[in-house]
Formats: structure tokens, C-alpha cells, sequence
């Protein structure tokens, strides 16, 4: 079961948040994206606007202030908000998985002392497990953290974290046992506010995910105080940080929906208006057939993240629905977004048309929350042991 008691969202409660959010793209987003994206600069206004939509504690309990929304309505938000700009969602949900590795993993005095204040938006934040030299083998962060009287001193340093420069507090993975083996026992996971002793390093120049800020972060003699501890027992890092793993692939794999399904409306919208050889192209053959099959992959990824979400929600096992679905809803953002921009011709290479974004936006989600490679090989050993049970 998942350990997180949720407020009941009524239908109608649901409706209305999402009505609210598609106006807010039209008028507030839409207007924006562009501009933002290609100069590369930091939404502030918008991030405002998700404050107050309550995005940064869309999954966080009502009892600490946040929306309490099921993984199913969560998605729909992302999904739809990707359509338009896949990459402010990283704002909140990176910020949502340091609160959710607090609010499961965490005290009671934990909770009540870090979720109100995440649940607001007033601390905003993320998540920093990978290193220069450890991505999907976590087990080989080099990052340690040392015990000294009633503290912490940590060194080392982190990369690519999501809201790095933005952000002020984050959920850190460090080694308290550099030489226990298994390697993950030694592993321990710390809610790290930024001062003395942690600066950020660099900002890293991406291909797409503009706006959002990717930071190397420098851990330099930074002490903090023992109750920093997630769940104050050592050892536990590598179990809490991938503790929210299924929630995390749901958010990617919405994510990678909504590219699929944004790219796929300006196809539609383009393929319907540009004419060739005296009607639209639309009406070609070879260009119905992409659309056909865009528009099944952006379906067959919906349901398939919706099904996940919704095994999410009911507190069963989702781990290989939720791997499912993000491979398969980050590969159709890549192909849909592939296609649509040839479905553009000239203008899907144009910085005038918002394709280009989508087409550069799409790959990250085949790598964030464990590569696609390695989502295949999660599913398989699922797939494998769940028949044997069968
Ligand atoms: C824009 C962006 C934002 C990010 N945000 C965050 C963040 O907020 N916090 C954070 O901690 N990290 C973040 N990351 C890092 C991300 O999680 C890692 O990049 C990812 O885990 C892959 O690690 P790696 O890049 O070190 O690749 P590697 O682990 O070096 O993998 C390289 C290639 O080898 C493959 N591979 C590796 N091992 C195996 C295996 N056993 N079998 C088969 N194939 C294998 C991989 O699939 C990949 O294709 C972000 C990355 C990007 C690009």
C-alpha cells in the first residue's frame, strides 16, 4: 500500500483544476514559450503561476498543505502542460520527489518540519542522486558523509540536478559507508539546504529543456546537522531515493504523452493547411499514414500511463506498469515529434515554428528516471518473475 493518505478529489474538483490549467496555458504560457526557450532564461512569472495553482505540492497530503492529487489526475496535468512546454514540469516535479522521499521516508518530525513549506512552493527543490562518474550505476557515487558529534560533513559533487541554481534545498545521495558491501548498504539520503559549504559549480548548456536550470553542485566541508538524515538511520539512501522511482516513471512517461500528443496537433493543425499539388497534404497518402500512426502511439501511451497511474492509485505494485509506460510514452514523444516535423517540412526546422522545441525537448525523456535501455531490462526481470508466479 502506498503510506501516503491522500485527500479524496472529487471528479467535478478535478474538472475544474484542469479547465483552470488549460486556460492558463492559452493565456499565460502559450504567449511566453518561445521566447523563454530560445534565450534560455528562467520562467519566474510562470513559476509564480504553479505556485499558486499549488503545483509544488500537487502530490504532497493535504494534511501538510499540499493538493493530495492521485497519480491518475497528477498525470493529466503534466501530460497536458507538456503538450505545451514539457520542461517547466521539471520545475515541480523534481521539487515533488525530494517531498515525496520525505513525506514516505521521513519522521513524523521530518514531515512536519520540510513538507508545509515544499507543499507552497516557499522551498523549492529537487532531487541529487547522479555524480560526473555514476548515473545508472548509482551504487558508484563517491560523494561521502562523514559522522561528527551531532553532524554531518559532506563532500563531493553532483551533476546535472534539475532546479540546481534555482532551487534551495534538495534530497542528497551520499555514501555514510564508502566500503560496505552490498555497496547500497552503505547509502544515505539527506534533505540539503543550500549554505556554507555548498555552491553550484556550473550551469550545464543543454539541447533542449530550456528555462530550467541543469546545475553541477559543490559539496565542500558542508555540515549539517544529524536530523538532516531522511528517516535518521543510516544505510537506507539507495532504497528512499529509488523509493519513488514509480511515481517518478508516471510523471516521465506523462510527460513524454504530452510531447506526443502536442506534437501530433501541430502536425494535424499544419497537414490540414499547407497544400501541394492542389489540396492539403493531409489528403496524401503518405502523410495520412504518419498521422495514423501518430495518433495511435499518442493513445496507446496515454492508456498506458493512465493504467500505471491508476495501479498506482489503488496502492498496488506498479513497477513494471509504470517502467511500461515510460518507455513506451518517451519513445512515441521521440517518433511523434520525428514525424511531425517532417510532416512540417521546411518550417519543422524553423526556429519560427514551436516543433523544434518539442523535437528537442523529446529525448530527455528516454533518459531521465532510469534510460530506456535500462527500462527494458527492469521490465523483462519483472515480466520474468511475475510469470513464474503466475
Ligand atoms: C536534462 C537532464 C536533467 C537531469 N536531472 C537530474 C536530476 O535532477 N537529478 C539527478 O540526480 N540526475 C539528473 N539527471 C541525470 C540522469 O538521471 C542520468 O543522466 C541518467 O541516470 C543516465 O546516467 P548517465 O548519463 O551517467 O549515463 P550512463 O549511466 O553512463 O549510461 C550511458 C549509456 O549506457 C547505458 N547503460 C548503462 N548501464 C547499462 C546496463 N547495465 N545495461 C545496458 N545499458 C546500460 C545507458 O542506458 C546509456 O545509454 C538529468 C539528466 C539530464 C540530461
Amino acid at each position: 500500500m502506498n503510506v501516503i493518505s491522500r485527500h479524496t478529489w472529487e471528479e467535478g474538483d478535478q474538472a475544474q483544476l484542469l479547465a483552470a490549467i488549460d486556460r492558463w496555458l492559452e493565456r499565460d504560457v502559450k504567449p511566453v514559450v518561445k521566447e523563454h526557450d530560445h534565450a534560455d532564461t528562467w520562467p519566474a512569472e510562470i513559476v509564480k503561476q504553479m505556485q499558486e495553482f499549488g503545483l509544488f505540492g500537487a502530490t504532497v497530503g493535504a494534511e501538510y498543505g499540499g493538493l493530495g492529487l492521485p497519480a491518475t489526475a497528477y498525470a493529466e496535468i503534466v501530460m497536458r502542460i507538456s503538450a505545451v512546454w514539457m520542461a517547466i514540469t521539471g520545475i515541480f516535479n523534481s521539487h515533488l520527489m525530494l517531498a515525496l522521499a520525505i513525506e514516505k521516508f521521513g519522521t513524523p518530525a521530518q514531515r512536519r518540519r520540510w513538507l508545509p513549506s515544499l507543499a507552497s512552493g516557499e522551498i523549492r527543490g529537487g532531487l541529487a542522486l547522479t555524480e560526473p562518474d555514476a548515473g545508472t550505476d548509482l551504487q558508484a557515487i563517491r560523494m561521502t558523509a562523514r559522522r561528527d558529534g551531532d553532524s554531518y560533513v559532506i563532500n563531493g559533487t553532483k551533476t546535472w540536478i534539475s532546479n540546481g541554481i534555482e532551487g534551495s534545498c534538495f534530497a542528497l545521495l551520499v555514501k555514510t559507508d564508502p566500503q560496505a558491501q552490498p555497496r547500497h548498504k552503505g547509502m544515505s539520503l539527506f534533505i540539503a539546504p543550500k549554505q556554507a559549504g555548498f555552491r553550484v559549480g556550473r550551469k550545464l548548456e543543454k539541447l533542449g529543456y530550456k528555462s530550467i536550470d541543469s546545475a553541477e553542485l559543490i559539496f565542500e566541508d558542508y555540515r549539517i546537522p544529524a536530523d538532516h538524515l531522511i528517516g535518521e538511520v543510516e544505510g537506507q539512501g539507495f532504497y528512499q531515493a529509488t523509493g519513488g522511482l514509480e511515481l517518478g516513471r508516471i510523471n516521465v512517461a506523462a510527460r513524454g504523452v504530452g510531447i506526443a500528443e502536442g506534437a501530433l496537433r501541430l502536425a494535424t493543425d499544419y497537414a490540414q493547411i499547407r497544400q501541394t499539388f492542389g489540396k492539403p497534404i493531409a489528403e496524401h497518402q503518405a502523410i495520412a499514414l504518419k498521422l495514423g500512426e501518430m495518433a495511435t502511439r499518442a493513445r496507446a501511451a496515454r492508456l498506458l500511463t493512465l493504467d500505471a497511474a491508476a495501479t498506482f492509485d489503488r496502492g498496488e505494485r506498479c513497477d513494471m506498469e509504470a517502467g511500461m509506460a515510460k518507455y513506451f510514452a518517451s519513445e512515441a514523444a521521440l517518433e511523434n515529434a520525428t514525424e511531425s516535423l517532417r510532416i512540417h517540412g521546411a518550417y519543422g526546422y524553423s526556429k519560427e515554428y514551436d516543433i523544434e522545441r518539442l523535437y528537442r525537448d523529446a529525448p530527455l525523456t528516454c533518459i531521465g528516471e532510469g534510460t530506456n535501455e535500462m527500462q527494458r531490462l527492469i521490465i523483462a526481470r519483472q515480466w520474468l518473475k511475475r510469470s513464474a508466479g503466475a
